[in-house]
């Protein structure tokens, strides 16, 4: 299920600020439309209620890429060590939380990046597997 929630932004052209809905998890089994969004960068995107400017939002975004025990957060912004290393503790919380999800987490690969260059490839793969 594509998971979302509401944001508050502030306009770069008008400075306006306002709420918008973003896009903070996927499941490319369920929403194969995303994966083309995603690739280039525009899967969060919102407009400005004032001055109608459209903007593409550089948020993180979980995707999971079932059935292949596969989650991959993507954070543009993630770049130091540190913030790889609370994403990862963010997710190894997560999945120590009861029984079925240490199982989960033991046959899944968690990875985090923070370039659509390293992206694309995955994303490409799972277009061509499961078609
Ligand atoms: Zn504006």
């Amino acid at each position: 299920m594509t998971g979302t929630s509401i944001a508050e932004i502030e306009c770069e052209k008008c400075k306006t600020v306002f709420e918008t809905q973003v896009i903070e998890h996927i499941d490319l089994s369920e929403d194969r439309e995303i994966i083309k969004a995603l690739r280039i960068g525009k899967a969060n995107r919102a407009q400005c209620p004032k001055c109608k400017k459209v903007m593409y939002l550089d948020r993180s975004i979980v995707v999971n890429f079932e059935p292949e025990n596969r989650i991959v957060v993507y954070d543009p912004n993630a770049t130091s060590q540190e913030a790889k290393e609370s994403l990862q503790s963010e997710y190894d919380s997560i999945i120590a939380f009861n029984e079925i999800l240490k199982e989960i987490g033991a046959e899944t690969e968690f990875s985090i990046f923070t370039s659509l260059d390293d992206l694309k490839p995955l994303l490409d793969e799972y277009e061509k597997t499961h078609r």
